[in-house]
């Protein structure tokens, strides 16, 4: 028999050191009933292949705990179907396994009648692979970035602060000078509020939002200027020191600034990571409470400290569940509570609750591009769902769930739109005199200021409707724009014309707007040209910041409305002239 690989010997000797007793009782419980087949969103997906069957993914791993640490895989291997991890290739194939085809949503979990946790051993395999290397290349990646840069998705410290002090700016000049804005590293707050770095790189009106809201509610709130991620990709990688490490760096800033309380933001792996699991994997005692904005924003309109409109959001919404948010850690009617106060046209969508489908871009899927196809392939049960509520909006406590949201909803063309409940509680809220009643004049209306005057802006995309569309808000601005629908006339154009911004679709014929994005940078006509990726492939992003070149200043995930590419093209030039 050939020698066992080195890789291979490191994995089978640590899951021995991996194994608790609600890993064990899980991996010994399963009674191969089948129960729980149809509830994993791939077998909807996959009908006829059984290697997509919670059972068969959860057997690959059984299998190695009894050849070597179940005494009756070690007596009868060939009985009990044990078997041993050999070669590279055995490690290559179990990752197809545990990071391409579960997402460790824990649907299968709780349809079980023995209590098997597949997700709970399905991570633990995943963390034994991370530890000799073996991984998709994105978990390597963000993982790398959650390390090194303290956020997953590689934000700098100055651009994170910038960026704060931006939105501060925003709301200041549209609310007057005296407006309190975004407070920064004060200390003795009664909220530290902490975020996901998507807010910040992606989709900073969710941070205006809930500035907006905390300044209504009169809160004592500010939000650290380090170790502000409450995400935590060690829950997706299975790597327990980097969940510590992650977790541990929010506390100590909390501690740090003597914070009373830490306010999550809405996010599920986030919320799961920070309150529920990171303590034990920084092997801390928190003295601080932690709670979901959705119970602040909640407790705000109950105790009459914001006041809102419902009738500000008639439009239908629903509601998905996020696995994490809800399944794992319970909050399945807070969520629905709020929503029913700032709403008026709920719909709810079924199965839902605990019993809801994943979004297809949990356990970290959204940034494992080389398994997309089946991702979205096993999305249908999910758009299925969307499409029967008739509901025009889809609304999640979840930021990795609007992502995986809005890639199904533009892979089967159902024209939603993803967003969440700060927004909607924003967009609620009844104004305090304090703030309504600042003078016409002395808010400068974007559009009438003419806020883009003597920009000069290239719109690159292949879509007709979405060139005119978005060429019409930025020229509204006072922007002149220039328009190019293939990726070769996009660079010609960009090298003769130099604008002042280039927004750039990803899939466009001619060059792909990856090849373009890495031409422009690589150019010295262009290179110095601040551009913002605007595309409706989520599932791509990673690719754009995996180039070996400068990071584009803005990205947007289509659909995008008016007021998104607004606060993105300044937020952007803003940026830039800064540097
Ligand atoms: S429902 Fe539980 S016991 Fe039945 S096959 Fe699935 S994991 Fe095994
Ligand atoms: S955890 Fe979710 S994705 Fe994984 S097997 Fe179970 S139902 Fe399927």
């Amino acid at each position: 028999m050939a020698a066992r690989s080195h890789k291979a010997q490191k994995v089978l000797e640590r899951m021995g050191k991996k194994l608790n007793r609600q890993m064990v009782g899980s991996l010994v419980a399963c009674v191969h009933c089948g129960n729980c087949t149809d509830s994993c969103h791939y077998v909807l997906a996959n009908p006829g292949d059984p290697t997509y069957a919670p059972a068969w993914k959860a057997d690959k791993i059984r299998s190695i705990f009894k050849r070597h640490y179940d005494w009756t895989g070690r007596i009868f291997p060939w009985w009990v179907h044990a078997r041993t991890l050999s070669t590279d290739q055995d490690l290559e194939d179990l990752k197809d396994i545990v990071f391409g085809k579960c997402t460790n949503c824990r649907r299968c979990t709780i349809n079980c009648p023995m209590g098997v946790d597949l997700a709970t051993f399905n991570r633990m395999v995943r963390g034994l692979l991370v530890s000799v290397g073996v991984m998709p290349e994105g978990v390597a990646v963000v993982s790398k970035d959650q390390w090194e840069i303290g956020n997953q998705m590689g934000v700098l410290k100055e651009d994170y602060v910038e960026t704060l002090e931006w939105l501060t700016e925003e709301l200041q000049s549209e609310y007057g000078e005296s407006y309190p804005g975004i407070p920064i590293d004060k200390e003795n707050a009664d909220v530290v509020y902490s975020i996901n770095p998507r807010e910040v790189k992606y989709d900073p009106r969710t941070i205006s939002d809930a500035a907006m809201i905390f300044n209504e509610a009169g809160e004592n709130w500010t939000m650290p200027s380090d170790g502000w991620d409450m995400t935590n990709f060690g829950l997706f990688s299975g790597d327990d020191d980097l969940g510590g490490a992650t977790a541990r760096r929010l506390y100590d800033k909390v501690t740090e600034l003597k914070g009373k309380k830490l306010v999550i933001s809405e996010c599920g792996h986030g919320y799961r990571s920070t309150r529920c699991e990171g303590p034990n994997w920084a092997q801390m005692d928190v003295d601080f409470p932690m709670e979901s904005s959705v119970i602040t924003m909640t407790r705000y309109i109950k105790e009459g400290k914001i006041k809102i409109d419902q009738t500000k959001n008639t439009v239908p919404v629903t509601f998905h569940d996020s696995c994490n948010y809800g399944r794992s850690c319970g909050m399945v009617e807070e969520p629905r509570e709020l929503l029913r106060m700032v709403c008026t046209d709920f719909r709810e969508m079924y199965p839902c609750g605990t019993e809801n489908y994943c979004c297809t871009g949990g356990g970290g899927a959204m940034s494992m591009s080389e398994y997309t196809p089946q991702r979205l392939k096993s999305a249908k049960v999910k758009a299925d769902q969307l499409k029967a509520t008739g509901a025009k909006i889809v609304v999640t406590t979840c930021h990795n769930c609007v992502d995986g949201l809005t890639d199904l909803i533009k892979h089967y063309k159902l024209g939603m739109e993803v967003t969440q409940l700060v927004n909607l509680v924003a967009k609620a809220l009844v104004l305090e005199p304090k703030v309504a009643e600042v003078p016409a004049e002395a808010a400068p209306a974007i559009a009438e200021a003419g806020a883009l005057a003597g920009c000069r802006i290239l719109v690159a995309d292949d879509e007709p409707d979405f060139v005119t569309f978005v060429s019409t808000v930025l020229e509204d601005n006072g922007a002149t724009v220039l328009k190019a629908t293939d990726g070769n006339e996009a660079f010609d154009m960009a090298k003769r014309e130099r604008p002042d911004l280039i927004t750039l679709d990803i899939s466009m014929p001619g060059k792909s707007g990856v090849e373009v994005f890495e031409l422009l940078r690589k150019t010295d006509e262009t290179s110095q040209i601040p551009v913002c990726i605007i595309t409706g492939r989520p599932e791509m992003r990673q690719l754009i910041y995996d180039r070996p070149v400068p990071p584009p200043e803005g990205y947007l995930d289509k659909p995008v409305d008016e007021e998104g590419i607004l606060m993105n093209v300044k937020k952007t030039l803003k940026l830039t002239a800064a540097d």
